[in-house]
């Protein structure tokens, strides 16, 4: 994505929103070289990625859900809008590469789990216990003990 003002090819994405409208990604960026701001808006062909839940109900992957759940998980941490967008990006990636279209939203957990824990341990723990649904205190010390 060339930078619209001096064509460099290298910017990073501050803010991503999906736009169920048009079936665009508007990114806003700031141009690694310039420094200067701009917007793209980028098509996308994704095939629709449906989340069977623990009770077995289905839902439509919602990235915007998704990441107000890590945004909460990061609250107050220094994880960056920008670090938070990679991973959306990333596990929106390896959805798409899948080979059928539907994944267990535990499942769904634990690859968000595994690039939180590479980013903030904290954040890790708490989207670890909403999204785990401990019922117990024995499963969440023996979950915490693996840390
Ligand atoms: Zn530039």
């Amino acid at each position: 994505m060339k930078c619209i003002y001096c064509g460099h090819s290298e910017s990073k994405v501050l803010d991503s929103r999906n736009s169920d409208e048009t079936n665009s990604i508007r990114r806003r960026r700031e141009c690694l070289n310039c420094g200067r701001r701009f917007t793209t808006y980028e098509s996308v062909e994704r095939v629709p990625v449906v989340v069977i839940k623990k009770d077995g109900s289905k839902q439509p992957f919602d990235r915007e859900k998704l990441k107000r759940g890590i945004v909460k998980a990061c609250e107050k941490r220094p994880v960056k809008m920008e670090t938070i967008e990679e991973v959306l990006d990333s596990i929106e990636k390896k959805l798409q590469s899948m080979t059928t279209s539907e994944i267990a939203s535990s499942r769904l957990a634990e690859l968000v789990l595994s690039a939180l824990k590479a980013i903030d341990e904290i954040a890790y723990v708490r989207f670890a216990m909403v999204y785990k649904n401990f019922d117990d205190t024995f499963a969440l010390k023996s979950f915490l003990s693996m840390l």
